[in-house]
């Protein structure tokens, strides 16, 4: 059977260059990075050079750099980091309705242990109001915790105008921008973020490493404590494979960024014409342009995204029915019920997110299977009966 792979924002394959990067470090430079001998000197000079890659996509500085076990791990980070370290200062977080679980379940373990948080409304394209974010901070507002760009619509928030705010008001400002790294242009030189969170398999490294930027002079404690490796942020011997591996995938996605850019919108661009062209009542979810060059949300009305997902998934086609990590449940995404769709239009939504090794081919094949499968299931669906009837 064909397989196509449009699921890009939950995983992605490591990049064969990334593979090939990784394998010495489980062989030949087997070293502790902590070591005094040739192993361990080895080694740290490696874990040096993925430092300077990862800071160099990022426009950084490797010291402000910290490597973590993903990018679950760092929203955690930041997010308990800055709780426990300015608790004295203020309880009061600011987030948005939309972000990923990793803030928003840590945001409610925050509120049990006595912290008090706003989670910001979004409009119908996903965006937040940046008024009603300025009403939003009060004196012991500690924390912005506000998404790079949602992973399940693609929307890219203002970075510059929400880290301006938090400048003005001397709140850290931290970013969750697992899905926006590698995608979209990040320069931290520029940009008045604080703190930001990275994740590797989401853009061709391994699952299990990430990252977390930390602008110099940003003090946060550590959540792990044991060695001093990175720079006391974040104990444990450092996982040097995954860390190489990351670094060659950020010097990658630096090198290829325009190409990829290019290829990703015109593909995407060409399934979502092909899709609204041939199946009549689909709807996009999210932001036209403010949104990620790889994601296409649609929602296929009057059908079911999870009995879509499954006749994809027969025809070989994996997309996904929001993100991954809610994927089974029945309830609607959170995502898109904060911006105010209706839950049977959420429940009919499919995320595509494309990859660099996606071909025209392969889009053209999902634009012939995927009308006749919404047709088949409209036409057994008594939503699709009803609204013809009206
Ligand atoms: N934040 C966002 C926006 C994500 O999309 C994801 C993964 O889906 C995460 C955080 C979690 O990253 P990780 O899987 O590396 O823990």
């Amino acid at each position: 059977m064909r397989r196509v792979y449009l699921d890009h924002n939950a995983t992605t394959a490591v990049h064969p260059e990334v593979l090939a990067a990784m394998m010495p470090f489980f062989g030949d430079h087997f070293g502790n990075p902590s070591s005094l001998h040739w192993a361990g000197r080895e080694v740290k000079g490696h874990l040096d050079e993925a430092r300077e890659k990862v800071a160099g996509l990022l426009h950084a500085s490797p010291e402000e750099i910290i490597f973590t076990g993903g990018g679950t791990e760092s929203d955690n980070m930041a997010l308990k980091g800055v709780a426990y370290a300015f608790r004295d200062r203020g309880k009061h977080l600011i987030t948005t309705r939309v972000e990923h679980h990793a803030v928003l379940h840590t945001c409610r373990f925050l509120e049990k242990t006595g912290f008090d948080v706003t989670y910001l409304p979004v409009d119908g394209e996903g965006l937040i109001d940046l008024e009603g974010l300025r009403r939003a901070i009060r004196p012991d507002t500690i924390l912005l915790s506000i998404m790079f760009a949602n992973n399940e619509t693609g929307t890219i928030f203002p970075m510059k105008e929400i880290g301006e705010i938090a400048r003005e008001r001397s709140i850290l400002f931290h970013t969750d921008a697992v899905q926006a790294v590698g995608k979209i242009p990040i320069d931290l030189a520029e940009l008045p973020v604080d703190i930001l969170s990275f994740s590797g398999h989401k853009l061709y490294a391994q699952k299990g490493i990430g990252g977390q930027y930390l602008r110099r002079g940003t003090k946060l404690p550590s959540l792990i404590h044991g060695g001093a490796q990175e720079s006391n942020h974040r104990a444990g011997t450092e996982n040097i494979p995954a860390i190489v591996g990351l670094g060659k995938a950020c010097e990658i996605a630096k090198r290829d960024f325009q190409k990829r850019v290019a290829h990703l919108q015109t593909l995407r661009d060409r399934l979502q014409q092909g899709l609204s062209e041939r199946i009549p009542e689909v709807k996009l979810n999210g932001h036209p342009t403010l949104r990620l060059p790889n994601t296409l949300n649609l929602s296929f009305l009057y059908i079911e995204g999870e009995s879509l997902l499954l006749n994809l998934d027969l025809e070989g086609i994996a997309a996904s029915s929001g993100s991954a990590c809610s994927s089974g449940s029945p309830e609607p995404s959170h995502v898109l019920l904060a911006m105010g769709i209706p839950p049977e239009v959420a429940q009919s939504a499919i995320r595509f997110s494309l990859g660099w090794s996606n071909t025209e081919e392969e889009i053209d094949y999902v634009v012939e299977v995927l009308p006749k499968i919404v047709q088949r299931l409209r036409d057994i669906s008594p939503l699709y009966r009803k609204r013809k009837k009206d």
